[in-house]
């Protein structure tokens, strides 16, 4: 029996996450295909429902359907609730689903490895309070970050996602509005400063003004298509170490990956298999 894993979501238009799966699942010597299933709203409870069934491995989760899906699995594990989002879910012997949230501890790799140090102890800067900046939040806090400040082009959003974390972890956390006073002074002292907009992907320009940061911060950008986004260009003209969200992604994939079939150490396969993709300047925005 082939098995399978799908993601839900609307629209689905790139192919990095089924090449990345498609390639592990090979390299493993699984019978098992990942697909994309773009859904209205009114058929995702009925394809959640069919992931229970025996042929399933799991579901993989994403926009508009993160939140709706933690609501139609049995179980939801403690770090997708916190964060409120599920963008996995994994079908378990008993025929039940399990959410979790890959992003968070995606993330967590991606940016250590462009830090080339812990998160533990370090100051961020956040630009974004959506459904990315609530992972990436969450995993700074909880990876012991020692300052999280979180600004928003709509501060008010960012009041809200600052309080939502603030018994994550022993660091502080604080809301700020996007080029205001207190972003510009948090950027001043940050070792780490991270885009979770879409800016650089659907809008133009960058939402972190690289001048303002120490020579030895980290900028990273949660945007992978396109490759070098103004901000990334900016950071590296000033000679400030930068890296985009390419390396999240796959290590989110393979954190699900090994969910699903217990198989680990995929980074490598599916980071292989998604390259031609990733270099595409022509790949789907
Ligand atoms: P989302 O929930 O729609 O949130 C969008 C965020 O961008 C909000 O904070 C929004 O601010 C802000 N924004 C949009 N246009 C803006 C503008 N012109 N100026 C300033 N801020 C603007 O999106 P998301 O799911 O968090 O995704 C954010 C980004 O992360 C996307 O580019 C996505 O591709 C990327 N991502 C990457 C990975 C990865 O594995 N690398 C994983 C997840 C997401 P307002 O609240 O003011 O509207």
């Amino acid at each position: 029996m082939t098995r399978r894993v799908a993601l839900l979501g609307k629209p689905l238009r790139r192919r990095h996450s089924t090449v990345m799966h498609n390639a592990a699942f090979a390299a493993a010597g699984i019978d098992a295909r990942y697909e994309l299933l773009e859904l209205d709203p009114g058929a995702v409870e009925a394809a959640v429902a069919a992931a229970r069934g025996p042929d399933w491995l799991g579901l993989g989760v994403t926009a508009p359907y993160k939140q709706r899906v933690a609501l139609l699995c049995d179980e939801v594990e403690d770090d997708a609730r916190a964060i409120g989002a599920v963008n996995n879910a994994v079908r378990r012997s008993d025929a039940t689903l399990l959410g979790f949230n890959s992003d968070a501890p995606g993330f967590r790799a991606g940016v250590e490895l462009a830090m080339g140090r812990p998160l533990a102890g370090a100051t961020v800067v956040v630009a974004g309070a959506g459904g990315a900046a609530h992972a990436v939040v969450f995993a700074c806090l909880s990876a012991g970050a020692s300052h999280v400040v979180v600004g928003n082009r709509t501060g008010q959003t960012a009041s809200v996602l600052a309080e939502r974390f603030r018994p994550v972890g022993s660091g502080r956390v604080a809301a700020a509005t996007l080029g205001d006073a207190a972003f510009a002074a948090a950027l001043r002292s940050a070792d780490l400063a991270v885009n979770a907009t879409t800016v650089g992907m659907i809008d133009p320009g960058a939402t972190i003004d690289v001048a303002l940061l120490p020579d030895g911060a980290t900028v990273f950008d949660l945007v992978y298509v396109p490759a070098e986004t103004p901000l990334l260009a900016a950071a590296r003209a000033r000679g400030i170490r930068a890296a985009n969200g390419s390396e999240m992604l796959i290590q989110q994939a393979a954190i699900a990956f090994e969910r699903w079939t217990g198989v680990g150490g995929m980074a490598g396969v599916m980071r292989d298999a998604v390259g031609p993709l990733l270099a595409d300047p022509g790949a789907v925005a």
